[in-house]
């Protein structure tokens, strides 16, 4: 077995017992981004030397813990990838965008400072569609990332780079963010484990703000356990984040047997190619072989959900993209008056869909629309949110998950969708109900149709990602994922 294909917990073990060294590992990741990265594409910065000196740092640190007859960290030496959309002091942080395309980080990101006290290696940044708008990576202001299962298709996004990155192992386990699909999708479409949160769980401090009572970052990995230990490891109160929350991980094991997964029929609707229906219905079933009880649920304001989300994530998004303006943040550019400096920073600096995220934003915030769009998509979340909780309430006999697709459809072609921005919006009919409610999900391999990965979509309620993880972990062992 290579080194790149190690898990987490495999590492850990080979540096405990001197199988290896942390710069070995490093080197050998090194080598792969060298070799496969010039046509993947999954990273939009590299930082070779830093990362070696890390590992040098990290193997000294293991040596004294050895000496001392002590453990180290579990993420001590273990090389991964940030998401471009994440801070890493001294690095730059450009979220695909142009309008950031020389920006330096001056502080770590929470999540990144807990990792770097653990002594992980950072790789680089990871790409993505620009400031985390899409569901491809092929809103990148750099380039698209492919699919390492098929070179002609998207890896997914917003967080391709992330997933393409653990998918062709150029990294031992990545940070993504999800404000309405983004860990989730590119973790299916790459056959990787993706868990996105709980809202409130991981901090926020130091992650862009795309739409901000939607976003939350999360680990992605080669399996359910190395995503346990980087959740465990980036979770939990910060004072820098007000909505974070007071929260570890509960580690009881949950066993499939004798809990209660619901299968929302809307999720199993028109639009659904039969293959991934296939695969999604045959997970449920090895479930249920192991003693689950399988009950169809209705979430019934789930046709509402996109339109919903897509009035949510835009609004938040237009007020947040406003710091952007050449002056404050971003490309600073002179020019004859404000409106020149604007169009000379924002005009030039953002990409299309970025350009039609504030303009519809704007649009359902103004004044004359406000009620209409704005406030109307917060109530009707409110309703999605009263489904789930029917769905999961004890008091009403609920269930423990939920089991679905992440997405209609495996890995599309790339460009299939670029000049229709509807049709990429539908990719995320499956995903964004979560955001909105904020709750944890988790993208499990479960198949494959042809080279193409598909993931079944774990829902749990809120805080309940040991539940999650848990089960994800039995069914892993059981489902074939190549088939
Ligand atoms: N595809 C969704 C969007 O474009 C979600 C993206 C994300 O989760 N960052 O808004």
């Amino acid at each position: 077995m290579e080194l790149t294909e190690l898990t987490i917990k495999q590492c850990h073990e080979g540096l405990k017992n001197k199988k290896f060294s942390s710069r070995d590992l490093t080197l050998a990741y090194l080598e792969n981004i060298k070799k496969k990265d010039k046509e993947l594409h999954a990273f939009l910065t590299v930082t070779e030397d830093l990362a070696i000196s890390q590992a040098i740092r990290a193997d000294e640190r293991i040596a004294l813990s050895r000496a001392e007859g002590q453990d180290f960290p579990m993420l001590c030496g273990i090389p991964c990838a940030i998401k471009d959309n994440i801070l890493v002091e001294g690095q730059k942080c450009t979220n695909a965008s142009k309008i950031l395309e020389n920006y330096v980080a001056s502080y770590d990101a929470t999540c990144v400072k807990k990792l770097k006290e653990q002594g992980v290696i950072i790789l680089g940044k990871t790409n993505l569609d620009e400031f985390a708008f899409g569901s491809s990576t092929e809103n990148s202001a750099f380039g698209v990332t492919k699919n390492p299962h098929d070179k002609t298709r998207v890896a997914g996004g917003s967080s391709g780079g992330s997933a393409a990155a653990v998918a062709a192992n150029m990294a031992c386990f990545t940070l993504g963010t999800d404000t309405g699909c983004s860990i989730r999708t590119p973790a299916s479409f790459c056959g990787i484990v993706g868990l996105k949160p709980t809202y409130g769980a991981v901090s926020r401090y130091g992650l862009t703000a795309s739409a901000s009572s939607l976003d939350q970052m999360g680990p992605m990995a080669k399996n359910v356990e190395d995503c346990k230990i980087v959740f465990k490891a980036i979770s939990g109160k910060d004072k820098m984040d007000a909505t974070s929350a007071d929260y570890k991980l509960e580690e009881s094991e949950v066993k499939l047997k004798g809990i209660k997964i619901g299968v929302p029929k809307e999720y199993f609707g028109k639009g659904l190619d039969p293959e991934v229906e296939k695969i999604i219905r045959n997970a449920i079933k090895k479930a249920e072989d192991q003693g689950a009880e399988i009950v169809e649920i209705n979430l019934s304001s789930s046709e509402y959900a996109l339109a919903c989300y897509y009035i949510i994530q835009t609004s938040e998004a237009s007020a947040n993209l406003a710091r952007f303006d050449g002056i404050r943040y971003g490309r600073s550019e002179n020019g004859k008056d404000l409106l020149d400096v604007y169009l000379n920073s924002r005009g030039v600096g953002f990409g299309s869909e970025t350009k039609r995220r504030i303009m519809l934003g704007t649009y359902s915030l103004s004044s004359g629309y406000y009620d209409a769009y704005y406030k109307k998509a917060q109530e009707v979340r409110g309703l999605i949110r009263q489904d789930f909780e029917k769905a999961f309430s004890p008091s009403n006999d609920g269930v423990d998950l939920i089991f679905c697709p992440v997405t209609p459809f495996p890995a599309f072609k790339i460009g299939e969708k670029m000049n229709d921005p509807l049709s990429m919006y539908l990719a995320d009919i499956y995903t964004v109900s979560v955001n909105l409610a904020g709750l944890p999900a988790l993208s499990l391999p479960a198949g494959k149709i042809g080279k193409l990965p598909v993931g079944l979509q774990i829902i749990g309620n809120q805080f309940q990602e040991n539940k999650i993880l848990s089960c994800a972990s039995e069914l892993e062992k059981i489902i074939d994922k190549n088939v």
